[in-house]
């Protein structure tokens, strides 16, 4: 059916360069869609390696360290939308987190915190 598409995402990589080919975004960590951060880590991604690349003596080192300042980032992502796919396919629709999110709604946004309240340009 052509109005029907696969989702996918991928494990984790252990490095996004080889040489001086380097991946950002959907290449390097293609998630699925339930957080709405595909975009939004691709960009934080392109701002962290152009700095690390415009400060850089050593390309490799640069490459090295733009994969180690991202990586548990994205994978953390990568995780919580997996997780989302579960709770926003629940059959049931008062679920715990929907729930939560009427009785005590900052709780719930608290929780994400550590994602809308990171900001890329100190890290
Ligand atoms: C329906 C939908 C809704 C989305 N909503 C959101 C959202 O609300 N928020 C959010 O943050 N993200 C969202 N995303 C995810 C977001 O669109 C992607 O994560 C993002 O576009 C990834 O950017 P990218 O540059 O890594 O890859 P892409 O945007 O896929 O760019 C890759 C580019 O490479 C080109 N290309 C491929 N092969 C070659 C080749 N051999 N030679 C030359 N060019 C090539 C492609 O044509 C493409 O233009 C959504 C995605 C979809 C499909």
């Amino acid at each position: 059916h052509h109005y029907r598409w696969a989702l996918f995402d991928r494990k984790p990589l252990d490095r996004w360069s080889d040489e001086r080919v380097v991946l950002l975004g959907d290449a390097a960590h293609p998630m699925l869609p339930f957080m709405a951060q595909g975009a939004v880590q691709a960009i934080e991604d392109s701002y962290v390696l152009a700095r690390l690349l415009s400060d850089a003596d050593d390309i490799a080192v640069a490459l090295e360290s733009y994969f180690q300042t991202r990586i548990a980032r994205v994978t953390r992502v990568q995780a919580a939308a997996r997780v989302n796919m579960e709770l926003f396919h629940h059959r049931r629709p008062q679920s715990p987190v929907w729930l939560a999110g009427k009785i005590a709604p900052t709780v719930v946004e608290r929780q994400l915190d550590w994602l809308y309240g990171h900001d890329v340009t100190g890290s």
